[in-house]
């Protein structure tokens, strides 16, 4: 069972890997983008942390509402209504559960996934986060247990963007000139994967 302390673990292992990684997410989207997408995350992460001791929430899925209201809050790029659409529908999916299983998880985040497509209308392909986020919730939905595999495939599938055309947010603007570059949110979106493995073994 994953419980609050699972969560909250989460989020700050989130943080933590946000915060390192910055300059290389803001690297990423210097090439394709506006330069932004690290000091957005940095912004957003460490309001999520910040208000998660603040309000001491009390259950997995209120872990997940705020941590996604303070992305929406705070985050003035795309990525901040993205995931926090992500991190809302999850939390409004797993209720008000004091526990939840791997599968209850899987099933939030597969509700999350399918938020984040109905928001931004993009499709795995088009060279975003969802290129990420989409083989992770299909490793979980196979694997619920398997959070390291989930990690993988949002390792994996950050790394595919690299041959693609952008389709949607500001890369698309580049045309093929956004090809050769790995996707900022799709990079991400990896690290908030491996965060969840992580969070399993700590
Ligand atoms: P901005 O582009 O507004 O500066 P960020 O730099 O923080 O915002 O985030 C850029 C990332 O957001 C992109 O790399 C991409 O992964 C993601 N993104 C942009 N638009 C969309 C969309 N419509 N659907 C899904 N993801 C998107
Ligand atoms: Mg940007
Ligand atoms: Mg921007």
């Amino acid at each position: 069972m994953l419980d609050t302390d699972f969560f909250r673990r989460w989020l700050t292992l989130c943080a933590g890997s946000v915060e390192r990684e910055a300059p290389r997410l803001t690297e990423l989207d210097a090439a394709i983008g506006d330069a932004d997408h690290g000091a957005n995350l940095r912004r957003g992460f460490a309001a999520v942390t910040a208000a998660l001791d603040r309000d001491a929430p009390g259950s997995p899925g209120a872990v997940l509402l705020l941590a996604g209201r303070q992305l929406i809050a705070t985050v003035g790029g795309a990525s901040g209504p993205l995931y926090g659409t992500l991190l809302r529908s999850a939390g409004k999916a797993l209720g008000d559960a004091p526990e939840v299983t791997p599968a209850e998880l899987a099933a939030a985040l597969r509700e999350g996934v399918t938020a984040v497509a109905g928001l931004g209308g993009a499709r795995p392909g088009d060279k975003t986060m969802l290129d990420a986020l989409e083989p992770a919730v299909v490793a979980l939905a196979g694997a619920p247990e398997a959070f390291g595999r989930a990690a993988a495939a949002a390792a994996e599938g950050a790394l595919a963007t690299v041959p693609m055309r952008a389709r949607k947010g500001r890369a698309s603007y580049l045309g093929e000139r956004s090809m050769g570059h790995q996707d900022p949110g799709a990079t991400s979106s990896a690290l908030l994967v491996a965060a969840l493995a992580e969070a399993e073994r700590t």
